[in-house]
C-alpha cells in the first residue's frame, strides 16, 4: 500500500514506527508492581491518506462489555483504503478489569485497578496508574480526538458527555449521534472539577486539559453484550470519523436530541406493578402520563406523570431482585417511594437535519 506519512506530525507513541497505511495490533507492555507485565492490545487502522488520529477507548472498568466489542468490531472492520488518518482502537484499557468481570481484587485492592480518575498515570504507581501511563504515552498524546467507552445499566439511556468549554468537542460529540448529549454534568464535564488526586484526572478531563476534544460516552447495559449498544457506539465512531473528514459519508444521527439538564426523579405513589408506556429517550409533557401502577389484586390503575417538560433518560428502576440472571434480575414491582423514572429537563432539545 502507498506509503502514508503524515509530515505535519512527529508521533512519540506508537505511531511513530507505523507510517504505512493497513491494519496493525500491538501490544503495550506494561510493567505490574509485583509479577508478570501485563499486556493492553491496541489497533492501529492506518488510512491511506494522511489526516487526524481518532482514538477510542473503552473496557476500562470491568463491567462495561459494549464499548469493547464496539472498538474492537470497528477497527477489523474498517477498510484502511477508505480512511483519512489513523483510527487508534483501545478495545480494553484494562483486560484484567474485563476478564475478572468487575475489578480485580485480591493482593492490590479492587481500587487500585480502577484508573478511572488516574490519567495520566505514574509509571511506578499502582497497577491502575502504571496502565494509564503507558497508554498515555503510547496512544494518548498523539490523539487529535479521543472517545471513552464506559457503561451504565440497562435501564439508563446512553449519553454523550463532554465540556461546554471545547466548542469541537461539543461538534463530535453531538455527531457520535446518541439520543442524549450532556455538556453539563458534574464530574463528567467540568474541567475545572477538582480530582481526587490533584494530578490526575478522567481521561476525558486529561485530554480537554490539553485542548483535545474529548467525550465519555456511557452505553446502555454492563455484563451484556446488547447487539442495540454495540451498534451504538460503532455508529457513534462512524459518525465522529465522518465529522472529522476521516470518512466519506453523512453522520446519521436521531431525529430529536437531547441536551440534558437538571432532572426530576419520578417515585412510586403506592405498591402495584409499574407498567410504563414512554420509553427511553421519548420526550415528554409535564402532566404527561409516564406509565401506571396495577395493582394486582384489584386491577386498580393509578397513572403515573411526567413532573416537568423533558425526556424519559430512566425508567422503571424498581424491583424485587431475584435470583441474578442477566437482565432479568429485577421483577418491576414497586413499593412505594421506588424510584420509577427520571426526566431530564432538555431545554436546547434540537432536531437534526
Ligand atoms: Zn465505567
Amino acid at each position: 500500500m502507498r506509503k502514508s506519512d503524515d509530515k505535519a506530525k512527529s508521533f512519540k507513541g506508537l505511531l511513530k514506527k507505523i507510517t504505512r497505511s493497513g491494519r496493525y495490533m500491538r501490544l503495550v507492555k506494561v510493567p505490574m508492581p509485583k509479577g508478570p507485565a501485563l499486556t493492553i492490545p491496541v489497533h492501529i487502522v492506518r488510512g491511506f491518506e494522511p489526516g487526524p488520529t481518532l482514538v477510542a477507548a473503552a473496557g476500562e472498568h470491568g463491567r462495561e462489555v459494549n464499548g469493547v466489542a464496539s472498538v474492537d468490531r470497528i477497527c477489523r472492520e474498517i477498510d484502511p483504503r477508505q480512511l483519512t488518518g489513523t483510527l487508534i482502537g483501545v478495545p480494553a484499557i484494562n483486560p484484567a478489569n474485563i476478564n475478572h468481570c468487575g475489578f480485580v481484587e485480591g493482593e492490590y485492592g479492587e481500587h487500585l485497578w480502577d484508573s478511572f480518575v488516574g490519567w495520566p498515570g505514574d509509571v511506578d504507581g499502582t497497577p491502575a496508574e502504571r496502565i494509564a501511563a503507558a497508554l498515555t504515552r503510547e496512544v494518548m498524546n498523539d490523539a487529535d480526538a479521543i472517545i471513552n467507552f464506559h457503561a451504565w445499566s440497562w435501564y439508563s439511556t446512553s449519553c454523550a458527555f463532554t465540556s461546554p468549554r471545547n466548542k469541537q468537542a461539543m461538534r463530535l460529540t453531538r455527531a457520535f449521534g446518541l439520543d442524549f448529549v450532556c455538556f453539563d454534568y458534574t464530574g463528567y464535564c467540568k474541567a475545572d472539577e477538582t480530582p481526587l488526586h490533584p494530578q490526575h484526572n478522567m481521561l476525558t478531563h486529561y485530554a480537554l486539559g490539553r485542548g483535545v476534544p474529548a467525550m465519555l460516552v456511557e452505553l446502555r447495559f454492563q455484563n451484556w453484550l446488547s447487539p442495540e449498544s454495540v451498534d451504538d457506539g460503532i455508529r457513534g465512531i462512524r459518525n465522529v470519523m465522518i465529522a472529522m473528514g476521516m470518512l466519506s459519508g453523512r453522520v446519521t444521527r436521531p431525529a430529536v436530541q437531547h441536551e440534558a439538564t437538571e432532572e426530576e426523579l419520578v417515585h412510586a405513589p403506592g405498591e402495584g406493578m409499574f407498567i410504563p408506556v414512554k420509553a427511553l429517550a421519548d420526550t415528554v409533557h409535564r402532566g404527561e402520563t409516564l406509565g401506571y401502577m396495577l395493582n394486582l389484586f384489584t386491577g386498580k390503575q393509578t397513572l403515573v406523570k411526567s413532573p416537568c417538560d423533558g425526556a424519559v433518560w430512566l425508567v422503571s428502576r424498581v424491583g424485587k431482585e431475584i435470583p441474578a440472571k442477566p437482565l432479568d434480575h429485577v421483577q418491576p414491582i414497586a413499593q412505594r417511594g421506588d424510584l420509577l423514572a427520571l426526566i431530564k429537563h432538555t431545554p436546547k432539545a434540537m432536531k437534526s437535519s
